[in-house]
């Protein structure tokens, strides 16, 4: 055949008419896809394909003339064949007849036209790689197709044969990569259940853990709160049982020291002077104590009221000016800015206030003792600085401990409740009592109370 009189894109036509046409149709088949750079797989797939549509149409047709194209199929460059029936193809399709896993050898499977024009279409796409379809590229395909000479159909029949052993053998390599995959897969699982597992039986044992630390904690507060609770009890009823001795030799002692009892000599007076002194130390740790117990035991419910800091600043300047008793030393009591309201329980923060002073003016050797108030977002802070001895930095939470007093010799005659009992009370009130000191400069207390109450 001369290829000046093809059309375009095709490299070979062949007459399929009798059935060894059918393995010539197969074999140039293969070897037109490998001219255009199907890989081998490819190449069988478009042969077998060719095969099976061809026994089909020369069955119900008689035959067909069969065409290779170098082509495009959806964009890209393909193999395509054409086959024509010498006689009317009737009502079979084969992409509804054919078996399917015909079909799915080829990219495209296609029938067009009717009757003498029915034209049976099939592609295979060609790799990406291959080279460009230009009409030098053509040429050389159909040379090279030209050059080999077919073979007889026994010769195809090996060459089928080989391909199939071939496919057997790569099934086979499939069959036993996918057991291996399989097992390892397998092996995997079990990896993972054993992880799992030894994970929830940690987080089982760490859980029992957890469950058994909080059992534990629960008893020790309840312990605690019974301990607290017991101590509150205990500071309360020996209190109140010593308040009244006390008061008893305070009152005698005060009848013994009478001008109207008898007198007494020098050193006499002295010593009943001294019992008294004791007497009344005794008597306000009692009272500290005791007020400590109530309000450690809950026992002391405040009684709200509009409160004017005004007045309450002006009792404490009056109140403890009394205690001012060094020169050197001034008490400034600042009036706090109106409207100076403020909802709390007068008498409880006027304790607070007025322990604060009291302990501005004992620490405090010389400078001042300032009391302020200051309205900030709802709270007040009511602000007692003195320029005293200060407290170090790791006795600052200390001193709010019950009985604790800073050693050293600034130490003055105290009881050390005072502080935890004013933390106590302002706590009732819903504030807070901070502390900031630096040592040697000075302390300054500050009380945050919210205007509208606890
Ligand atoms: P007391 O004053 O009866 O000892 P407090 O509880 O009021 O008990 O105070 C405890 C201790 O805190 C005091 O002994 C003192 O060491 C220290 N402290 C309290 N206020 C001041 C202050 N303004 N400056 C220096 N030290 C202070």
């Amino acid at each position: 055949m001369n290829p000046v009189d093809l059309r375009p894109g095709v490299v070979l036509q062949l007459p399929l008419r009798v059935e060894q046409d059918i393995f010539l149709i197969r074999q140039r088949g293969r070897e037109v896809a490998a001219a255009l750079g199907l890989e081998h797989q490819d190449q069988i797939r478009i042969a077998t394909a060719l095969s099976e549509i061809g026994r089909e149409l020369l069955a119900r047709t008689g035959g067909a003339d069969v065409t290779f194209l170098a082509d495009r199929e959806a964009g890209r460059p393909a193999l395509r064949v054409e086959l024509v029936p010498i006689r009317s193809l009737g009502d079979w399709d084969p992409r509804r007849d054919a078996p399917a896993a015909v079909a799915r050898l080829v990219d495209g499977l296609d029938v067009t036209g009717a009757g003498a024009d029915t034209v049976v279409r099939m592609s295979r796409r060609l790799p990406p790689s291959s080279a460009a379809l230009d009409q030098a590229r053509l040429d050389a395909v159909r040379a090279e197709v030209a050059a080999s000479a077919p073979g007889t159909p026994l010769d195809e029949l090996a060459s089928q044969n080989r391909q199939l052993l071939a496919a057997l053998d790569e099934v086979r390599s499939q069959r036993d990569e996918l057991a291996v995959l399989n097992e390892e897969l397998q092996e995997t699982n079990r990896g993972v259940l054993a992880l799992y597992n030894q994970l929830s039986e940690e987080m089982e044992a760490t859980n029992r853990g957890v469950v058994a630390l909080y059992a534990e904690l629960d008893e020790k507060s309840a312990q605690l709160r019974a301990a607290s609770e017991a101590k509150s009890r205990f500071l309360a009823n020996v209190s109140h049982e010593l308040r009244a001795p006390v008061t008893a030799i305070m009152g005698l002692g005060r009848l013994l020291a009478d001008s109207a009892s008898d007198p007494l000599t020098e050193e006499q007076s002295r010593q009943v002077e001294l019992i008294r002194d004791s007497a009344a130390d005794l008597l306000s740790l009692v009272n500290d104590l005791l007020d400590l117990a109530k309000a450690e035991s809950g026992r002391i419910e405040p009684t709200w009221a509009d409160v004017d800091l005004r007045s309450l600043f002006g009792q404490l300047r009056g109140t403890l000016r009394a205690l001012a008793t060094r020169p050197e030393v001034e008490l400034v009591v600042v009036d706090p800015p109106p409207p100076a309201r403020i909802r709390t329980d007068e008498v409880l923060l006027a304790q607070v206030l007025r322990n604060l002073l009291h302990n501005g003016l004992k620490f405090t050797e010389r400078g001042e003792v300032r009391m302020s108030a200051r309205l900030r977002d709802d709270h007040w802070r009511l602000v007692v600085a003195d320029t005293g001895v200060g407290i170090p930095a790791e006795q600052r939470e200390r001193i709010f401990e019950e009985f604790y007093q800073v050693p050293g010799p600034s130490r003055v005659a105290g009881t050390g409740l005072g502080l935890p009992y004013a933390r106590r009370l302002v706590t009732l009130l819903g504030g807070e009592l901070e502390l900031t000191s630096e040592p040697g400069r000075g302390s300054t207390f500050t009380v945050t109370l919210p205007v509208a109450g606890g």
